[in-house]
């Protein structure tokens, strides 16, 4: 007789032990093999691709073959959990972080909105209370957990938006510099604001927003009959890993009302060190802040969180309610997350958090962070010791930019391929102002001291 008391899914407890168990293996081999593995494999793809392509079989396959599989397809592509991965920008994944995705998922309660699992939207809020209290965030503060940085941006353009310019936003304009990321623009652009609405402010030689050019380009289009309603401004950018004057940006936004959002998705979690704190003084002062935990706190990927200042504007610009839902949450300490951000039913990421913050203790994460800030002031110092290269700007944080001296970008593009070609470490490079620059990002948690010497060592040999 069938069992139809059982979901038919839910293996015995036997079955579930040694599931588990071939799914740890493969686990555990793929972490310690990350050390010795290459920073990246296209070889053989195209057959691989091909053989991936087939749709589902009516009958069920044996796992450990499925899982061969999965292990084989990881291989391929460039590895951003491998130390050698100094390319914009690294994701190591934390394990602990693997064992409370795990357990959220089977656990799978519902943290949407607070009263389904109040327990657990606790432990979540505990963790964003405590970041807002990180960087410097007064009480009525929010912060909201979001499957990335771009997610967190848009989130923070829409709050804006509505808390400056209300419903007629047609004139309204934004300002970024010219390092800036390119969420920014694509957040302006879903939230409906026209293309001309994004002012580009140009950046100091420091590659950092130029400050009084903002001043001034406000109030020409204030002038002109626009509505200027937000800056935003980077710590950390892209190409060159720089951090805008954000006391300085702070005090026009002040004089001038806008609403300033700092992009901290790279340069965030530096805020944890002594020096970080130093570096984005100011931070303390924005309307919002984009984080990326899957960066600077070195959780799997998905994991953005957002900070508001005034959590209530955050509110307004996302919650509408319905009566086939529980009654909003009005308790600060436990909000209703989906009031905050365009998801309803969302994957629980708070015990992604909270599982490795307590596990290992915070000062696990100012050391690993402290220990990348010192790597890469070596990797400037050890850059500037090659005769062949130009190594422009000291690190702001943890990324050195270089190319060939008086090199072009195809000279630029031949000495990366000649390091990324070792296989045991992993560079990107970008344009700065229209020429190529080849970049060291440090931000793996598995990056040490002696990955970073090899890295030298092949990019020296690379430039002889
Ligand atoms: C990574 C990054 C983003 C985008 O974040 P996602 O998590 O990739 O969506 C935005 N700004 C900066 C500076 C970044 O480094």
């Amino acid at each position: 007789m069938p069992d139809l008391t059982r979901s038919p899914f839910d293996p015995s407890s036997a079955q579930m032990q040694s599931m588990g168990q071939a799914v740890l293996d493969l686990v555990t081999r793929f972490v310690d093999d990350r050390y010795s593995a290459p920073t990246s494999d296209y070889g053989d793809l195209a057959p691989m691709l091909a053989a991936l392509s087939a749709a589902p079989p009516d009958s069920g396959s044996d796992l450990a073959g499925l899982l061969a599989t999965v292990r084989a397809a990881a291989d391929k592509g460039f590895d951003p959990a491998n130390p050698g991965f100094v390319a914009y920008i690294p994701g190591g994944g934390l394990y602990a972080a693997a064992l409370g995705d795990f357990l959220a998922c089977v656990l799978n309660r519902y943290t949407g909105v607070a009263q389904p699992a109040p327990a657990l939207v606790q432990l979540e809020a505990s963790v964003l209370r405590w970041l807002c209290d990180t960087f410097g965030l007064p009480t009525g503060s929010q912060g909201v957990l979001t499957p990335g940085g771009s997610m967190s941006t848009l989130s923070a353009v829409v709050a804006a938006r509505v808390d400056r310019l209300g419903e007629a936003f047609s004139t309204g304009t934004l300002y970024v510099s010219d390092e800036v990321h390119h969420s920014v623009a694509k957040s302006a652009q879903i939230a409906g604001l026209p293309r001309a609405a994004l002012r580009v402010v140009p950046t100091d030689a420091a590659r950092r927003m130029d400050v009084e050019a903002l001043r001034d380009m406000v109030h020409a289009d204030r002038a002109a009959g626009a509505a200027p309603f937000l800056v935003v401004a980077s710590a950390g950018t892209v190409g060159t890993g720089a951090v805008d004057p954000l006391a300085d940006i702070a005090a026009v936004a002040a004089d001038e009302d806008l609403w300033l959002h700092v992009d901290a998705a790279y340069g965030g979690f530096f805020q944890l060190t002594q020096r970080g704190r130093t570096m984005l003084q100011g931070i303390e002062l924005a309307d919002s802040i984009t984080l990326d935990p899957h960066k600077g706190l070195f959780l799997p990927y998905g994991t953005g969180c957002l900070l508001a200042r005034d959590g209530a504007a955050l509110r307004r610009a996302h919650e509408v309610h319905a009566d086939y839902l529980p009654p909003p949450s009005e308790d600060a300490g436990l909000p209703d997350f989906s009031s905050y951000t365009p998801e309803l039913t969302r994957d629980f990421r708070g015990l992604r958090l909270w599982l490795p913050l307590h596990l290992h203790g915070v000062h696990a994460f100012v050391d690993a962070l402290d220990e990348k800030l010192d790597l890469a002031r070596e990797v400037y110092d050890a850059l500037r010791e090659i005769p062949s290269l130009e190594v422009p700007w000291p690190p702001d944080l943890s990324l050195v930019a270089f190319r060939p001296r008086d090199g072009s970008d195809a000279d630029a593009q031949q000495l990366l391929d000649r390091i990324n070609g070792t296989g045991r470490i992993w560079l990107s490079a970008a344009p700065v102002r229209g020429t190529l620059y080849l970049r060291v990002c440090i931000l793996s948690h598995r990056t040490r001291p002696d990955r970073i010497n090899e890295a030298l060592d092949v990019i020296r040999a690379a430039c002889s």
